[in-house]
């Protein structure tokens, strides 16, 4: 079972799962809209859909909704995926961040805690728990000292995930995440944001792009790598946080600079800097030390920066010219 199914993340692991031989079943909330973009390709296949792919409504304040459809389904595996997953919004709307965030992921708890036999539970944390680090690259050990609404209800979501574990035995766990992108990247994130207008900008529909710190540095993977790490960890016999995370930090003028010397422009020529787009309080040296999955696991990341920057512009250069199909990405 998945939460955030329709997220990013969400699609990917569908697809690993699915591809796995699993039979897969998600949540996902009520909107006036039901295009689901990311999951198209997999609702519109008659062999896949209602077969070993199955979709439930359910809003993460639901509880009792969530609950009863648990008990129907009986998962064998739950990866809490859903969430609001935007740092910066989260200071437009923090009460929601935090009640679907911090709350939803305790209300999942509390309902495997009153289970018999519960499913293997993963919880997506995230690299803001850590906030303004004192120390880097971060560990599992790390301090938390969340600077935003996001990264604060992060932590608590973590850090109950941790409680219940050691206090009713159940097998729960969070995967602190470092960012992860992809072609399926909402977009409002910056990554995407800068794919898609250097896809616009080569093909001549635009001329400038604004962003805000160019020196901000982050530590960037690729989104299909981090949903088999999620994987892997359930499959381990100790439940147990993992950082999963790249272990390379890279300035947000390194992600230009591939994103434009793959289409042939120099970026220096078409970025302007934007005051409105510095967040505040913005965390730093934010970087992981992928080394404890990686020697009990076997997991690394794979992709470098130049290839994610590569692989998120071709996505955008396609669909620019018309071809805006999402495929399987296993295959
Ligand atoms: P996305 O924003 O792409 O997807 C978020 C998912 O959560 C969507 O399916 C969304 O549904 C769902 N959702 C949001 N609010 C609710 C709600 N109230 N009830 C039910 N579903 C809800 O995020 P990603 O896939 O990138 O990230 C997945 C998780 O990993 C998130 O928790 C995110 O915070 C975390 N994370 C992500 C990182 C990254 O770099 N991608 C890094 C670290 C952590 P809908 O389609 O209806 O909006």
């Amino acid at each position: 079972m998945i939460t955030g199914i329709t997220g990013q993340d969400g699609s990917y692991l569908t697809e690993l799962l699915l591809n796995k031989g699993y039979v897969v079943h998600g949540l996902v909330r009520r909107s006036s809209n039901i295009d689901r973009k990311r999951l198209d390709h997999l609702t519109q296949n008659v062999e896949i859909y209602n077969q070993t792919l199955h979709l439930h409504y359910a809003d993460l304040s639901d509880s009792t909704s969530i609950r009863r459809l648990i008990h129907r389904v009986k998962p064998q595996e739950f990866y809490h995926l859903a969430g609001q997953s935007h740092v910066g919004l989260s200071f437009e709307i923090p009460e929601s961040t935090a009640e679907f965030t911090a709350m939803g992921t305790l209300c999942l708890l509390e309902i495997l805690r009153d289970m018999e036999q519960p499913p293997r539970f993963l919880n997506m944390g995230s690299s803001e728990i850590f906030g303004a680090p004192e120390t880097s690259p971060q560990t599992e050990q790390t301090a938390l000292r969340p600077t935003s609404p996001y990264g604060v209800a992060k932590a608590f979501a973590v850090q109950m995930v941790k409680v219940y574990r050691k206090s009713f035995g159940l097998y729960c766990c969070s995967a602190i995440s470092y960012n992860h992108e992809s072609p399926r990247r909402g977009d409002s994130f910056v990554t995407q944001k800068i794919a898609r207008s250097v896809a616009e900008i080569a093909a001549g529909q635009r001329e400038k792009l604004r962003l805000g710190n160019l020196e901000v540095t982050r530590d960037w993977g690729y989104a299909p790598e981090y949903v088999e790490a999620m994987w892997r960890m359930l499959q381990h016999d100790k439940a147990q946080e993992f950082i999963l995370a790249t272990g390379r930090s890279t300035s947000l003028k390194e992600f230009l600079t591939h994103a434009f010397s793959y289409v042939g422009l120099d970026w220096e020529r078409h970025v302007e800097i934007d005051p409105r787009f510095v967040r505040p309080a913005e965390p730093t040296a934010l970087v992981g030390d992928p080394s404890r999955i990686s020697a009990t696991l076997g997991w690394e990341a794979r992709t470098d920066i130049a290839s994610l920057a590569r692989i998120m512009v071709d996505h955008q250069q396609k669909m620019c010219a018309g071809q805006n199909e999402v495929s399987f990405h296993w295959n």
